[in-house]
């Protein structure tokens, strides 16, 4: 049988040869994912000298095909750490991006923190469970995919979200005029010809509901946009994430609508990653 350390530096060693990134990392979190019991990586090396159980040999053996094969790890492992918490993750919704993050820190910086919230294309309910639970709103998660409502609705429950309604949606069409106070979205918004260029782990495994924006992504916001000014109360806020090359006609947008006080956040790479504006606070004005 194999000991725990010559398993991994195996598992590294596949995963390199199969060109996988970050080979040696992807090991450790496969193995321990297949040990099982809530290990972390520093456990692998203080016993590097157990042997592996056969059945933890098999396991082990599955996920990295099923990662040769270009599955992501998150849904292997079907969690993923965001702003600080744990996520459960299926294929049924997008494996949270870290720069997705600045959606939170934005938001804190410029939105009040009263009245009631919107995560408009929940997925896996990141954004709207985060925010519940730094601000204590009552948010609601909204989600065109019941699958990642389910997802979502987990979370909000695993993590203790206040969370107080999973409603599917095609974006702001299931709700009322006037109700929210914050709306927060990471709609998808990849154009829709960059498909090809995607990389597989994204293109072949994540949800294509979550991802294509229309034929130049920005589609989506024309319409997100006129549904926020819709559901927002006047003066409520919209902080949306949005892709690289958008922010000209997002910002046009914007300023043709009942908006104002638009700003756009870059992420930690320099890209436009977040904008946020206000609903005009009186409509007469
Ligand atoms: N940032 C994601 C990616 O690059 C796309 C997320 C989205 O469309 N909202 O894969």
């Amino acid at each position: 049988m194999l000991t725990v350390r010559q398993a991994l530096d195996q598992g590294a060693r596949i995963l390199e040869d199969g060109a996988v990134g970050a080979a040696r990392l992807t090991s450790e979190v496969l193995l321990c994912h297949a040990l099982g019991g809530g290990r972390d990586r520093s456990d692998l090396y203080a016993h590097g000298d157990d042997e592996l159980s056969e059945l933890t040999w098999i396991h082990f053996g599955r996920y990295l095909h099923e990662r040769l094969q270009g599955k992501p790890t998150q849904y292997i492992t079907k969690v993923q750490e965001w702003y600080g918490r744990e996520f459960r993750v299926s294929p049924a919704v997008l494996i949270p991006r870290p720069e997705t993050e600045h959606v939170i820190e934005v938001a804190l910086a410029r939105v009040p923190r009263t009245g009631r919230a919107i995560d408009i294309g929940c997925g896996s309910g990141a954004i709207g469970v985060t925010w519940q639970l730094e601000t204590g709103m009552p948010t609601v998660l909204a989600d065109l995919s019941t699958d990642a409502l389910a997802v979502a609705a987990g979370n909000a429950r695993a993590l203790g979200a206040q969370v107080t309604g999973a409603v599917a949606s095609d974006l702001a069409a299931a709700f009322g005029e006037a109700q929210f106070d914050v709306v927060l979205s990471n709609p998808p918004y990849i154009p829709d010809p960059e498909r090809e260029h995607l990389q597989r782990e994204v293109r072949d495994f994540e949800p294509a509901l979550a991802l294509f924006g229309g034929p130049t992504g920005v589609e989506i916001y024309a319409r997100l946009l006129a549904g926020a000014s819709r559901i927002l109360k006047p003066g409520g806020w919209i902080v949306m994430e949005i892709g690289y090359q958008a922010q000209p006609r997002i910002l046009e947008m914007l300023h043709a609508g009942p908006w104002r006080e638009a700003e756009t956040q870059a992420d930690l790479a320099g890209w436009p990653r977040v904008i946020s504006a206000q609903l005009w606070p009186n409509r007469a004005e």
